[in-house]
């Protein structure tokens, strides 16, 4: 699933390809990624917009209408964003097609169809579920995580992957989170002492803006890849490492269930 920073490099890579551009056509394949519409009213309302802005909150991105009018997309578990030439060839899923005044297309595709698109007129309130997501990770203080993590009986990773609390952090970076700051995933939030809820208040947002930097990928790499790759497996420490070696001291990495998310971590570095 894409995180914050896969989701990210998406915005960045495509930002150039859509700014400015007025959406000449509208194709849906698959009427439930539009959540709010049905595709007919969709398309209507789309064609025509010209796209002013490209911004990510979270895990969600919006593009901005010159109309006032926005249209949020989350990619869930498989959707990916691509710029293509019409003459390419569809891939399977391309489930939502906007052509631009340019000649190229932003195509969505997702093999697992859980993804959306919402449009929202300028004053329609937005219910994608943007607008309840606790802050970026930039944005975390000692005293928020005081009040969202120290106060609850809950394992720190099930609480950093609470979209509510910190928004964008997933499976991936909720491991290397806890393993650069040395603290076992499983620990309660409530038996964090303030050095470690310190810790991670600097940690956080380093890793998520490393990551991010690790993906500033060029387009013909992200357009070759459709989208899909974001190259953090080499920079990974622990997500996806169970019973390797520990980079840092060599011990078997542990992986366990932690709120039925799969999880691993040092046992040596993470107290
Ligand atoms: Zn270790």
């Amino acid at each position: 699933m894409p995180e914050l920073p896969e989701v990210e490099t998406v915005r960045t890579v495509l930002a150039p390809f859509v700014l400015g551009q007025t959406v000449t056509k509208v194709q849906v394949n698959l009427p439930k990624v539009v959540a709010n519409l049905q595709p007919a009213e969709f398309i209507q309302k789309m064609t025509g917009q010209t796209i002013q802005n490209f911004t990510r909150r979270g895990k969600f991105l919006t593009l901005h209408l010159k109309s006032g009018a926005h249209v949020v997309v989350h990619l869930r578990m498989t959707g990916t964003l691509t710029i293509e030439n019409p003459t390419a060839v569809y891939e399977k899923h391309t489930n939502l097609v906007l052509t631009l005044q340019s000649g190229k297309e932003l195509r969505y595709i997702d093999s697992r169809g859980f993804g959306h698109w919402w449009y929202y007129e300028p004053n329609q309130n937005d219910d994608s579920g943007q607008n309840l997501l606790g802050p970026e990770p930039a944005e975390v203080t000692l005293e928020y995580l005081q009040q969202k993590i120290a106060t609850r009986n809950t394992a720190l990773k099930t609480l950093l992957l609470d979209q509510h609390i910190i928004a964008g952090i997933g499976n991936i970076y909720a491991d290397e989170i806890c393993f650069r700051a040395g603290i076992r995933p499983t620990r309660k939030g409530s038996s964090l002492t303030v050095g470690e809820l310190q810790k991670l208040c600097t940690i956080i947002p380093a890793v998520i803006s490393e990551f991010i930097q690790f993906h500033h990928v060029p387009f013909e790499v992200y357009a070759a890849s459709k989208g899909t790759s974001y190259q953090n497996d080499a920079n990974l420490a622990v997500y996806g490492r169970a019973k390797k070696a520990c980079l840092h001291c060599g011990q078997t990495l542990i992986g366990t269930r932690i709120g039925q998310r799969s999880s691993v971590y040092c046992e040596n570095c993470q107290k």
